[in-house]
């Protein structure tokens, strides 16, 4: 069989009088009147608790858009029964049946399932229609087409040498057990990608996404089904984290995590995993993408509209709640007053307000805690002397949890918000004198404890080769000229080390293979 070559999705625009912004309007206001009741599924059964949890978008926090049912160790127990139970038929199955499978969700995000996968991430998370357009349709349907080319490549792997007499071969076994998907809020693309790689590769999948992510997770397990993909095979719980890692790393059949989120939540588990070693019949494959503090470097031959559109797309996007968002900068001095004054009137002609006004390009973040922390920081960085807020710094929760896209310079590079992730809209900057770019050079490096992302922007070769070469542990997405956010499958695998995780990028054949376990077989006639 030969599976059809991918290729990425055009990313649809939405204009105003468009097909596509009538369709999505269409689904955001039939998912508004719904008020969904949204199961877990566990087998071939939904499964409702009396534990019911309000989903409000973050926009609009007094709207109740849907309730679920949260579970509790029980249910976690009960998945993990369920995907054992599935195990033998689906590795049993040739993998071009599973590749098919998983071709046909692509299509169906594609094609009928679009305006509602949008939808239910613009609401559910709070993204504006063409950020919910490059996350839950485009790159979630890229993740599919593109694992499956890798996938087959995988499988059609050239076989060892054989001498006279012998046959040697290499079989690719899904792993024994089963793997837990444990998603962020912050990409629909991951919530689909993390359960739907492993379970490509032969595996069974117990999947447990963050709470305020639910009512996309919901859409996706639809399609999931309606393309062909057996009950059992991925599970979808609503557990509370902790409860759920309880009952899952203690089981002897936990065969692998497939994780995106914080990397103190993956450094908590990584240990748990540790301390339970012995109860495993197998290492556990610990694969996590995990945060970032993602850094945008200028240098003095850099062309300060480059600079500025870098910064202000790459930090303020989404709300800056990207793993890959530019949150920490370094300006000299000879390009800031060009580089200030472009970012205070890109960000002063940027709308603020709910998703469902196409015209907003600044919606809210995430939750309540999210709105807090943002604030906290931001009303230090007012009280400190050695910081200048250059744009933004305010907030407003009455309606939603919106926070101003906020700059900071700092007098101090290695000031708090040039240190540590926040996840929020607030991008802080260092400001160095032009002769001191090498010395600047050390800083980032040193104060990449993440490293996921990073740019130079430079129109010196010299510059940006001994940033290119300085800078190769501090990022494992490099960018010369552009911003640090936007990674395409297929074009730019993505993923970081240090605090950021274990590299294994996402929509590769690195990521897949570590999904299967080979097995090598010498046969003598
Ligand atoms: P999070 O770590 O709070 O949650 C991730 C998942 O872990 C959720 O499903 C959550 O419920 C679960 N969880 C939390 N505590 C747990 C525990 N003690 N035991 C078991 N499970 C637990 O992350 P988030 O806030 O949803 O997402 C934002 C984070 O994800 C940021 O740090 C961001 O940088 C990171 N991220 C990284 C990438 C990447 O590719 N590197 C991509 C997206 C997001």
């Amino acid at each position: 069989f030969n599976v059809p070559p991918p290729q990425n999705e055009p990313v649809l625009n939405y204009g105003p009088r468009s097909l596509e912004r009538v369709a999505l309007k269409a689904a955001l206001e039939e998912a508004r009147a719904q008020q969904l009741d949204i199961p877990m599924y566990i087998g071939d059964k939904e499964v409702r608790t009396g534990t019911k949890l309000e989903i409000r978008p973050p926009h609009d926090h007094k709207h109740l858009l849907a309730t679920f049912s949260e579970g509790d160790a029980s249910h976690v127990t009960a998945a993990i029964k369920a995907a054992l139970a599935a195990k033998a038929d689906w590795e049993g199955l040739a993998w071009e049946q599973r590749a098919a499978i998983f071709l046909k969700a692509a299509e169906l995000f594609a094609g009928p399932y679009r305006a509602e996968i949008n939808a239910a991430t613009m609401l559910g998370q709070s993204k504006n229609a063409y950020q919910a357009e490059i996350d839950s349709a485009c790159e979630l349907i890229d993740f599919l087409r593109f694992n499956v080319e890798y996938m087959t490549e995988i499988y059609k792997q050239q076989p060892p040498v054989s001498g006279k007499g012998v046959w040697n071969r290499v079989e690719q076994r899904p792993l024994e057990g089963f793997v837990f998907a444990l998603t962020p809020f912050n990409f629909t693309a991951i919530a689909g990608n993390l359960p739907a790689s492993a379970a490509m590769m032969g595996n069974v999948v117990v999947w447990k996404p963050a709470y305020t992510q639910i009512y996309a997770a919901n859409v996706i397990m639809k399609v999931f089904k309606e393309a062909g993909v057996p009950d059992g095979v991925i599970n979808l719980i609503y557990v509370d984290g902790p409860v759920a890692g309880e009952v899952i790393f203690n089981h002897p059949d936990f065969a692998g995590i497939h994780f995106t989120g914080s990397t103190k939540v993956f450094q908590n588990i990584w240990q748990t995993i540790g301390t339970n070693i012995h109860k495993y019949k197998t290492y556990p494959r610990i694969v996590g993408e995990t945060g970032g503090k993602d850094f945008v470097l200028a240098h003095p031959s850099a062309n300060a509209d480059v600079v500025s559109t870098a910064l202000v797309r790459g930090a303020f996007e989404y709300q800056g709640q990207k793993c890959s968002a530019a949150s920490r900068a370094y300006v000299p001095a000879s390009l800031w007053p060009a580089v200030k004054a472009n970012m205070q009137r890109d960000i002063t002609s940027f709308k603020i307000g709910p998703v469902e006004d196409f015209e907003n390009f600044i919606n809210a973040v995430i939750t309540e805690v999210s709105f807090d922390k943002l604030a906290k920081y931001i009303d230090a960085a007012k009280a400190d002397k050695g910081v200048e807020v250059v744009a933004g710094g305010n907030y407003d929760k009455t309606a939603g949890w919106f926070v101003e896209p906020t700059v900071l310079k700092v007098d101090d590079p290695y000031y708090v918000t040039m240190c540590e992730e926040l996840f929020g809209p607030v991008l802080t900057i260092y400001v160095y004198e032009d002769a001191k770019f090498d010395e600047v050079l050390n800083i980032v490096d040193k104060t990449s404890i993440y490293a996921l992302t990073g740019s130079i922007i430079s129109q010196d070769r010299y510059a940006i080769e001994k940033a290119t070469y300085h800078l190769r542990n501090a990022a494992g997405n490099f960018y010369i000229n552009d911003k640090p956010t936007g990674a395409v499958v297929g074009q730019q695998p993505f993923g970081g080390a240090r605090g950021s995780g274990t590299n294994d990028k996402a929509g590769s054949m690195i990521n897949l293979l570590r999904w299967v376990s080979p097995r090598t077989i010498k046969e003598t006639f």
